[in-house]
């Protein structure tokens, strides 16, 4: 590399982009996190223009009038709607680095590990459009098992589960490599929507999403803890009056409306574990399994998963932030973590 190359690649913000199905983050070298916003982008149906993205989108979910759509563009984890994908993208990059246009960062994004071929490299190439000097994909896994702080490149295996809002990825990685993985529809959106259905049935209660996704985080658990007590107020509307209601839940009656959805993510796990190679599993058990994503925080997850797979697990210490971290550490160290871009 020529010394003026050197200086302008570090004189260069180069920065990492966190595509989730619900939240994306924009890490930048030097900076942190500079950008934690809700996937959401609203669109006037009649025209398609993008009305608005990130929070102020998030806001008109389940509010909008007939003409206006709130879309989350990755929900399922594969890219459902790929021009309104591409329209978040560019503006969330563009708010990130507008005022420094003449400088093209070089720029990786995590995309998840189920998306075909064709649409990583469309990923790629919207973000070459959007300003990159050079651009990366990384799959979500590896980005969240680097950002946990795990040595991803040693010849041992280790082992994450990353739960986001749509889909949940977990991955056995060694000597930078997925040894193996599953990749399922099933995270935070379907614990949302199971307990919508939940009060439905108990309650003849009908809630929106953002209101079951409230209740989840205030007193939603996975396992029996401490905080058993605790309750919540969800208020929606009267099935069978048509009037606004309020009722109380409480934390094990929440627990037992995710017991499917939370199941199916330990399902993925006990998968997972019975395809790595035996030496590997045998890492896994001293070292553990590290959780990941916004499901991370859902009390007792980690209990659960130790108790049913009977290894030891540990919530990394920002799992909303991991992947973001992750794939900026990549980044910054190419000659250590080079294997872990995916090819386009
Ligand atoms: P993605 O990577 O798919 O964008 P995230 O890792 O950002 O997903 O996680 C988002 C999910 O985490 C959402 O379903 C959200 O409801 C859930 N979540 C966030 N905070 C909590 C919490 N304290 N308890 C339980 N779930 C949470
Ligand atoms: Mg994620």
């Amino acid at each position: 590399m020529s010394l003026w190359r050197y200086v302008w690649s570090r004189c260069s913000r180069d920065i990492a982009v966190d595509l989730g199905t619900a939240n994306t983050l924009v890490h930048v070298r030097g900076k942190g996190i500079v950008l934690n916003e809700p996937s959401v982008v609203a669109v006037d149906k009649t025209t398609g223009e993008v009305l608005a993205v990130g929070t102020e989108a998030k806001r008109m979910l389940g509010r909008t009038p007939a003409n206006i759509e709130a879309v989350r563009p990755l929900k399922d984890g594969v890219i459902a709607d790929f021009e309104i994908s591409e329209a978040m993208l560019r503006y969330f990059i563009y708010r990130v680095h507008r005022r420094r246009t003449l400088v093209h960062p070089k720029i990786v994004i995590g995309i998840p590990s189920g998306v075909t071929d064709v649409e990583r490299r469309a990923v790629r190439d919207a973000t070459l459009r959007a300003g990159a000097r050079e651009a990366y994909v990384i799959e979500e896994p590896m980005a969240a098992a680097i950002g946990a702080g795990l040595p991803v490149w040693e010849p041992r295996g280790s082992m994450v589960v990353d739960i986001g809002g749509g889909t949940s990825e977990v991955a056995v990685i060694a000597l930078n490599g997925i040894v193996a993985g599953r990749s399922i529809r099933v995270g935070g959106d379907e614990v949302d929507e199971a307990i919508v259905t939940y009060m439905h049935h108990e309650f003849n209660l009908a809630i929106g999403v953002p209101t079951a996704e409230q209740v989840k985080i205030a007193v939603a658990s996975a396992y029996p803890m401490n905080e058993d007590g605790l309750v919540a107020v969800a208020r929606g509307r009267d099935l069978l009056t048509g009037l606004p209601k309020s009722v109380e839940v409480s934390s094990p009656h929440v627990r037992e409306a995710i017991s499917v959805p939370v199941q199916g993510i330990v399902e993925a796990i006990k998968q997972t574990l019975e395809a790595t190679p035996a030496e590997l599993s045998a890492d896994i058990m001293d070292r553990g399994i590290m959780l990941t994503g916004g499901g991370a925080l859902l009390r007792g997850i980690g209990r659960l998963h130790e108790i049913d797979t009977e290894m030891p697990v540990r919530v990394a210490e920002d799992p909303l932030a991991c992947v973001v971290i992750g794939a900026g550490r990549a980044l910054d160290a190419p000659q250590r973590f080079a294997e872990c871009f995916a090819s386009c």
